[in-house]
């Protein structure tokens, strides 16, 4: 959007709720001090009828914006696909599932799917065998460190979309803007979950979840 009033045009936005995004998020990615992002991604909603009401809530920074551009598409947030290897055929991306749920991300973990694709696509041309028993090499080299904050992160999302807006709002009080992106993608989570079992009511709801997807 064009001719936005950002109250904060330095800071990338995310808006959290089941008003808001049932299952998803809204967004303002500021661009230029004038043209910003503005997008939604929900699950078993109409995205766009829930991106035109977040728009109207937010009369005072986009109330006079024009829509200059606009695109929209699935994202495939189920984790990495079992069969992405066959003979002749590695796929990455989000053919592949190589997006990290919570946060439906798919560009850094996806180019680095790529790449470790690339390396055994090269290796299998050097052997000489383009066999999905070879081209397997790929989930081992992908699994450390994105395979595994790939399937962290599916099983945080899963945990967390059962969360009301009110266990919502008490885990933004008891985290840290770190402890969230530690979470949704995947990586501490352990640090994140000790420092839950001292809340009085997340600690059993979320708590001890998260210690037990951290320790699988
Ligand atoms: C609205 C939206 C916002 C997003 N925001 C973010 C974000 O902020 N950060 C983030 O990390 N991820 C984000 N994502 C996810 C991210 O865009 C994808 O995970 C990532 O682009 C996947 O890369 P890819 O190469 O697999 O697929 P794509 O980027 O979709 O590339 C596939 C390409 O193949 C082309 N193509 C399709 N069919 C054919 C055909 N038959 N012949 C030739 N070409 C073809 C397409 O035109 C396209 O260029 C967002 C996704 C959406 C939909």
């Amino acid at each position: 959007m064009a001719n936005v009033k950002l109250k904060h045009p330095y800071s990338v936005r995310f808006y959290l709720g089941n008003e808001i995004a049932p299952k998803g998020y809204a967004w303002i990615f500021p661009k230029t001090d004038d043209i910003a992002e503005v997008g939604i991604g929900v699950r078993g909603a109409v995205a766009k009828e829930y991106l035109d009401r977040f728009v109207k809530e937010h009369q005072d920074e986009l109330g006079n914006a024009k829509v200059i551009d606009y695109r929209g598409a699935p994202v495939p947030i189920g984790g990495l696909i079992s069969q992405a290897v066959q003979d002749n055929l590695i796929l990455v991306g989000d053919a592949a599932g190589t997006v990290i749920p919570f946060t439906g991300a798919g560009i850094h973990s996806s180019l680095a799917a790529g790449l470790v694709a690339g390396e055994v696509a090269a290796d299998s041309v050097n052997r000489g065998d383009q066999s999905a028993s070879f081209l397997s090499a790929f989930y081992e080299r992908y699994r450390n460190p994105w395979g595994e904050r790939i399937a962290k992160s599916l099983k945080a999302m899963r945990l967390f979309e059962r969360l009301s807006d009110d266990d919502l709002n008490s885990l933004a009080e008891a985290l840290s803007a770190n402890d969230v992106l530690d979470i949704a993608n995947g990586l501490d989570v352990v640090k994140v979950a000790k420092k839950l079992m001292s809340h009085p009511r997340l600690a059993l709801k979320v708590g001890m979840a998260l210690l037990q997807i951290s320790s699988t």
